[in-house]
């Protein structure tokens, strides 16, 4: 009597980082995995096979696009519960970070399949590691909206957050964006682009938003390439007297429903700003100052 095939051991999917523009930031490991597994998905198979042929690599890649990483999703687990090995790659940098590949993580996870990280390069973390920004806590938002109202609705979120943020952004609209985050942020707030990180023209130019903004507006080859935006974190106005944005938003929402110095009172327990300071923002808002 014959025993029941053991089931075949799953694959390990691979998430690997590549260069976000000199080649060398490939790691040794890297170059190891994607020589060795058995299929890559890559964002771009075509933009892929040159960073490939670049290394010598032969292995056969498949599409795994923002389009299709859904239904295409079945093929990848397939191969790997059958027990081979797969890469994740995207066009540049590490996958998943504004970058196509969650879902088919997402999926392998749930499927019980091995999943291991081969970090590198990330532009973010890269242009975070050289601005002189405190690194200590920062908020990755990724590519603001391309309209102006909703990039603005956005950049409102984060007026008064704490953090560095830090967001992508296409060099066609870097100019609106800077001029959109001036307007928001202050003309004040501390800022660095990142260019061209890891490139011949690389480029950390760190200014207040106001003059970073009419430094790129005066040379168009600011404009030029790939651009991560850092901006400093808010901090509080100097001085007691000073009510925060979002304490003045509660006591607006307040002061629409109710009598003023209740609005006040209550904005004060939300908020824990003084009751005084409140009912004084109070009656500057009904005076229209
Ligand atoms: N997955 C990538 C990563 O790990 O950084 C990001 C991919 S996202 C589609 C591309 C954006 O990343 C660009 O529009 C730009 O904002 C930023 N970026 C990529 N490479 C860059 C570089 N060399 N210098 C500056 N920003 C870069």
């Amino acid at each position: 009597m014959s025993l029941p095939a053991a089931p075949a051991a799953t694959g390990t999917l691979y998430v690997v980082a590549t260069p976000i523009g000199n080649l060398d930031d490939i790691s040794a490991r890297a170059l190891r995995v994607l020589a060795e597994v058995a299929l890559i998905a890559a964002e771009d198979t075509r933009h892929s096979q040159r960073l490939l042929q670049h290394f010598g690599i032969s292995t056969a890649l498949a599409a795994c696009h923002e389009h299709n990483e859904r239904d295409q999703g079945g093929r990848f687990l397939a191969r790997l519960q059958a027990g081979e090995d797969v890469a994740l790659i995207s066009d540049a940098g590490t996958p998943l970070i504004s970058d196509p590949g969650f879902h088919l993580v997402r999926a392998a996870r749930a499927a019980g399949i091995r999943v291991v990280p081969v970090p590198g390069a990330c532009a973010l973390v890269a242009a975070l590691s050289a601005a002189g920004l405190p690194s200590d806590r920062f908020a990755f938002e990724g590519f603001l909206p391309a309209k102006t109202v909703g990039r603005r609705a956005k950049l409102e979120q984060a007026r008064e957050d704490a953090r560095t943020l830090i967001y992508y952004e296409a060099p066609h609209r870097l100019l609106e964006s800077l001029a959109d985050m001036r307007d928001v942020f202050g003309p004040e707030r501390l800022a660095v682009l990142g260019r061209e990180l890891t490139k011949t023209f690389e480029t950390l130019k760190g200014l207040p938003l106001g003059e970073l903004y009419e430094w790129v507006a005066a040379d168009s080859n600011q404009r030029r390439g790939e651009c991560v935006i850092l901006v400093a974190g808010w901090q509080a106005p100097e001085g007691e007297d000073a009510v925060s944005g979002e304490a003045l938003r509660v006591l607006d929402l307040l002061l629409a429903e109710l009598p003023l110095k209740r609005a006040a009172a209550l904005a004060a327990e939300i908020t824990g700003v003084r009751k005084n300071l409140l009912y004084q923002a109070a009656l500057d808002r009904q005076k229209g100052a």
